[in-house]
């Protein structure tokens, strides 16, 4: 019997059965009056992780990025990133749209910004070019294969931009901290926003937060509302959130190792690709091929699902729904159907 792996994307996971018990007596209020409990919990439960005055719920990652750029910038406004990032290529545009911003990109290929790439962009505001509002990192990196940061490249970095803005897509920072062992807090102490996602390794269905400065927050919140992001009883996500935040965040090791057991065979099945498995420290297997669309596609005839993020780039993504066997079984069909791949 053929198996169905699905390695497309870790915000496939499904809710634990604690998360749905959760969620079935969750107490709820109108969080538009600011009266629902369970939500209250848990954005002062993200805020203490990571250090921050205050928090937000948001149902997206997408929102929660694009209210850090409502929130500390203006139109017209420069945001300096790297050009693979989600909040540049994976958002449809959305903070020209929002918030009518421009990006200026540097090279992001390995994961991080060079320290000498962004001061470059930002030195060019003495020669009447616009103003660099903030600078905007992803940790992990998804794109480059989940790449975490490492702190003092992150340190490094939001020192030298001294009191510019730092916005920090951490929409998989809990797969970098315990990637990389730099706790939550030290990594959101480089930041000015930071936001994570509960809905992808940590298998809750909806909902991301936003924490930061309580000032920040509060104007947070307003354009959580212009964008039609205010929820209601949405305490019955946020149950989900709590038992995510308590009980799936040390299990994501065993999302990393499985994700290197793959890297190893995808870079045996191809070797061409001169991918190098070592860099997979997290969850995500991406590697540059010139047919990867083709592999995609007839990997998914064999069972096994995955993805291309940009031309000739694949992506494979490990989560809470792939298992040992599942594996094994990626192993076979990489080792019985390598030469049809070809
Ligand atoms: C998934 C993702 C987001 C957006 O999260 P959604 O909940 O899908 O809107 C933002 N940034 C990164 C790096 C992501 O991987």
């Amino acid at each position: 019997m053929t198996r169905y792996v699905d390695l497309r994307s870790d915000t496939v996971t499904q809710p634990t059965q604690q998360m749905r018990d959760a969620m079935s007596t969750a107490v709820v209020g109108d969080d538009g009056y600011g009266e629902d409990p369970t939500v209250v919990a848990l954005e002062a439960r993200f805020a203490a992780l990571m250090g921050k005055e205050a928090a937000l719920f948001l149902p997206s990652g997408v929102m929660a990025n694009q209210i850090a750029v409502r929130v500390l910038t203006r139109p017209g406004d420069v945001i300096v990133a790297g050009k693979s990032q989600h909040i540049v290529s994976f958002e449809m545009g959305a903070s020209a749209r929002n918030s009518s911003v421009q990006f200026a990109l540097v090279d992001d290929s390995a994961g991080s910004l060079a320290l000498s790439d962004v001061l470059e962009i930002i030195d060019a505001e003495a020669d009447h070019q616009p103003h660099v509002a903030m600078v905007s990192v992803e940790n992990t990196h998804m794109p480059s294969g989940g790449t975490p940061w490492e702190l003092n490249d992150l340190r490094a970095l939001a020192g030298a931009i001294g009191e510019r803005p730092m916005h920090l897509d951490g929409a998989r920072l809990f797969n970098a901290s315990i990637a990389t062992g730099v706790s939550l807090k030290d990594y959101a102490d480089t930041a000015t926003t930071v936001m994570a996602c509960l809905s992808k390794g940590l298998c809750a269905p909806v909902g991301s937060l936003l924490a930061g400065s309580d000032e920040l927050m509060h104007q947070a919140r307003i354009e959580r509302k212009r964008l039609g992001g205010a929820m209601r009883q949405a305490g019955f996500l946020a149950a989900a959130g709590l038992v995510a935040l308590e009980t799936m965040v040390d299990r994501l090791s065993e999302d990393h190792h499985r994700a290197r057991q793959l890297a190893e065979l995808f870079a045996d099945a191809f070797p061409e690709a001169d991918y190098d498995a070592s860099t997979c420290r997290t969850n995500i297997v991406s590697f540059n091929h010139p047919q990867a669309r083709q592999i995609v596609e007839e990997l998914s005839k064999l069972g096994v699902d995955g993805g291309t993020v940009a031309p000739r780039r694949v992506r494979f993504v490990t989560h809470a729904g792939v298992s040992d066997d599942d594996v094994d079984y990626v192993s076979d069909v990489l080792e019985k159907f390598r030469p049809a791949l070809r």
